[in-house]
């Protein structure tokens, strides 16, 4: 009960603050969002964007999972990404992913039937479509690179969704980054891959993603 009792105390102390050195900014924000950055990103406790990306309230739209995966047959995934661009016109989505991921870490041991351990499939899928490059990896190399190339999948997963291409048809600004963070310096890494419309995300990987 300690940490929810701070918690409480802490809220209470952020209120009396933000109201006393910025009055009325609380009132300002409350009417509606704009965000500027849809975050998709692992649910860690030491991963949270807030923190990470310094940005203001009402800036980063969230959707928070086990390995920041984007599913495409997940209805709250789906919902999350249909508000944040029909309804938000979010331009920007950061598939965030980190070093050192339990989740990703997970998806390289025995499978389970456990929901974690199905929903980490989504993972083995990447593993499995790269296994040739990992499999020369020593461990701890192979779940970092898995963590990479797990944010990238999941940028693909976005750029082929239909929200997201109906949004480029119709000339909307979006703009899908992967990066990746590392805990034991405080980085965000880009990955390199960022892809602003279908026709520049088809040149680099529609082929090969596609179906
Ligand atoms: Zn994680």
């Amino acid at each position: 009960m300690h940490t929810i009792r701070q918690m409480m105390k802490n809220n209470r102390e952020w209120s009396e603050r933000i109201r006393k050195e910025n009055p009325g900014y609380l009132e300002s924000i409350s009417h509606s969002q704009k965000p500027e950055i849809l975050w998709i990103g692992c649910s860690d406790a030491r991963v949270g964007p807030d923190q990470l990306i310094g940005l203001p309230m009402g800036s980063v739209f969230v959707h928070r999972n086990v390995a920041n995966v984007f599913a495409t047959n997940d209805l709250n995934c789906l919902a999350v990404l249909e508000y944040a661009i029909d309804e938000l016109k979010v331009p920007n989505i950061v598939v965030c992913g980190h070093y050192g991921c339990g989740g990703v870490n997970a998806a390289l041991e025995h499978k389970g039937v456990n929901p974690v351990d199905l929903w980490l499939d989504q993972v083995r899928f990447v593993y499995n479509r790269y296994a040739e490059e990992l499999n020369h990896l020593e461990r701890s190399e192979r779940a970092n690179r898995l963590a990479e190339l797990n944010v990238e999948a999941q940028v693909h997963n976005i750029c082929r969704n239909t929200i997201i291409r109906e949004a480029w048809k119709r000339g909307q600004q979006v703009n899908v980054i992967g990066v990746i963070y590392d805990i034991h310096d405080g980085l965000l890494k880009q990955l390199g891959i960022e892809f602003r419309s279908q026709e520049a995300w088809e040149a680099c990987y529609g082929e090969a993603f596609s179906g």
